[in-house]
């Protein structure tokens, strides 16, 4: 690890007053310190945010509101995200470990870096790392990469699965930085690769992600996120689904899809949702409409599998949703 300054800022204006250029911020640091000690990531300075006002769940008329610097475990477990929203929960407590969700922050979960293997080796070629060096996982080891959004610069998968599930609800995140503050659709948040695959985020240097924001959506209580990986811990997402639906009798009325493990950032499946308005509440019914979530995918050599894949996760997920009603 190379030497670096660290700092302990005691407000948001001095974080943000103080970051720039060559500047790191740490949450919980269970991304930021791998890729420190495996110099993939190098700053000068390391500010430290655990003393500023970040914290803290409301539930207020409009929806929730979660501070950056809550810790995973503690929203998985919050009554008012379990209760009114099962689909972060379920998303929160399928990530990583309970050693790491207890250290992890959700500011940090939505800014950790992905976890292609060529990314993380210093020693090899990397578009992402080292803009105009090339990737080598478009030829070389690809199964657990994307097949959605993917460019000729870069197939590398979002790995958040919170952030699959906050894309399914419409959620925003707050920034903060020198210019004031800003609010962005968490979708927008995310730029597919293109030919800029080191830009992974609409954070401005020196913002800091200070809250999300979860609208209000009574029928997201009837919500799941199915998870489907190669061990049932400590595993990233071959593929994932975030599925709510809103049911009349048996007719569905509105739903929202979203999938992990598959696309270069959280992927929303407006298709779907569409296809699957006014149907029965049928496995005929999710069956079609789940056809519709593979247009547009490239597979790799390694990962012609995935468009299958991901078909069955929505159908099994939307199948088990359909057993809690
Ligand atoms: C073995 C292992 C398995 C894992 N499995 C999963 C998994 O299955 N699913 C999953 O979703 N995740 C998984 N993770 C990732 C884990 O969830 C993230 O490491 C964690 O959420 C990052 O949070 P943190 O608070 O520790 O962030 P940090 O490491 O402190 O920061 C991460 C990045 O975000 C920046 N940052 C942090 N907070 C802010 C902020 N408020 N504003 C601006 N920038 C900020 C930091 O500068 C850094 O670049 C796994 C990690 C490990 C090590
Ligand atoms: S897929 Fe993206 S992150 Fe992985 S080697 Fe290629 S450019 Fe780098």
């Amino acid at each position: 690890m190379r030497p670096y300054v660290f700092e302990r800022p005691g407000t948001v204006e001095d974080a943000v007053r103080r970051s720039g250029d060559g500047t790191a911020f740490l949450a919980g640091g269970t991304t930021l310190v791998d890729l420190m000690k495996l110099e993939v990531m190098t700053p000068g300075r390391v500010l430290d945010l655990n003393r500023l006002p970040l914290h803290g769940i409301e539930a207020a008329g409009d929806g929730l509101r979660i501070g950056a610097l809550e810790r995973m475990s503690e929203v998985a477990a919050d009554p008012r995200v379990r209760r009114g929203y099962p689909m972060l929960s379920q998303a929160l407590e399928s990530s990583a470990s309970g050693q790491l969700r207890n250290m992890a922050s959700i500011g940090g979960n939505l800014l950790q870096r992905t976890r292609c293997g060529y990314f993380r080796e210093v020693s090899t070629p990397c578009n992402k790392r080292q803009p105009g060096s090339g990737c080598l996982a478009i030829n070389g080891e690809n199964r657990m990469h994307a097949v959605l959004g993917t460019s000729d610069s870069c197939v590398a998968t979002h790995p958040s699965d919170l952030a699959v599930a906050l894309v399914a609800l419409d959620a925003k995140v707050r920034l903060r930085g020198r210019d004031g503050g800003r609010t962005v659709e968490l979708r927008d948040f995310y730029p597919l690769p293109g030919d800029t695959p080191h830009r992974e985020h609409d954070l401005r240097p020196g913002e800091l992600l200070t809250e999300v924001l979860v609208p209000r959506l009574d029928w997201a209580r009837h919500s799941l996120y199915l998870k489907v990986r190669d061990r049932q811990s400590y595993e990233f997402a071959l593929s994932s689904a975030a599925v709510a639906v809103r049911t009349a009798g048996n007719t569905i009325v509105e739903s929202r899809v979203a999938v992990g493990g598959m696309g270069t950032r959280p992927w929303r499946l407006p298709a779907v949702e569409r296809a699957l308005a006014g149907r029965p509440a049928t496995e005929a019914s999710y069956t079609a409409a789940a056809a519709t979530a593979v247009d547009g995918a490239r597979p790799l050599r390694h990962n012609a599998f995935k468009p299958a894949l991901m078909k069955r996760t929505i159908v099994r997920a939307l199948l088990e949703l359909e057993r809690t009603r």
